[in-house]
């Protein structure tokens, strides 16, 4: 496992830019097998933080995700038709977490703690095969910010684009969804769904880079979107 990027120079740069996005930035590359390797709950290593969500709510993704529709339910028809389709297993797959996953969440639990700092990170899986053997890149933004930016993105675009030059493919692009326990209207969110902002932007990945497949994890499981599904996001 290499670090491109230390976290000492994402720290220079941020010095050097501004911090109206904070964010820290890292390479890794991990092994194709880490994507293959599911994670069971009761084998995830930040312990903790999944004793804490256990007490408050069942983790379910099937129940947290019919939970929260109940609020989409009436207001929002259009987003109200996604939440049916994956409730249905008619859109994405939902399976436990992966190794390859679960690295990144630790490496975001080092930035911003689990159990208080709801954030997100953001990263893109590269492969490539070299001599039959497939190798994994990702690019990882984790931020202390509730989203990430807009200039994240774009840092993160310009990295992606040199390595698709060399011959990468952008396999996935990952983030989490954290929950949200103090919100007011009652959703607190960790929901396997891509929300309208994702959905742009898988589309957008798709037509630029040609992104394959969506993911987002709730740190206990991932949902899985493919090129296919994106044919649904308008
Ligand atoms: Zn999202």
């Amino acid at each position: 496992m290499k670090r491109r990027f230390s976290f000492l120079l994402s720290a220079l740069l941020l010095a050097a830019t501004s911090f109206a996005h904070a964010a820290s930035f890292a390479e890794y590359d991990l092994s194709a097998d880490m994507d293959r390797q599911a994670v069971a709950v009761e084998a995830l290593p930040y312990q903790s933080w999944v004793q804490d969500v256990r007490s408050r709510v069942n983790i379910d993704p099937f129940f947290l995700l019919k939970r929260q529709s109940e609020f989409f339910k009436k207001g929002w028809p259009e987003e109200y038709f996604f939440f049916s389709r994956i409730i249905n297993k008619r859109m994405g797959t939902i399976r436990p977490i992966n190794a390859l996953e679960v690295f990144l969440m630790k490496a975001h639990a080092e930035i911003s703690p689990l159990e208080h700092n709801p954030f997100e990170f953001s990263a893109r899986i590269l492969k490539k095969q070299e001599q039959g053997r497939e190798k994994v890149k990702v690019i990882f933004v984790s931020t202390t910010t509730a989203f990430v930016s807009n200039a994240d993105v774009e840092d993160s675009d310009r990295r992606m684009e040199e390595l698709l030059h060399q011959g990468w493919t952008y396999a996935a692009d990952l983030h989490n969804h954290p929950f949200f326990w103090d919100n007011e209207t009652g959703d607190i969110a960790g929901t396997l769904i891509p929300s309208f902002a994702d959905r742009r932007h898988y589309r957008e990945m798709a037509r630029k880079y040609g992104l394959k497949e969506g993911r987002i994890t709730n740190g206990l499981h991932t949902i899985s979107l493919s090129n296919k599904d994106f044919t649904f996001f308008k």
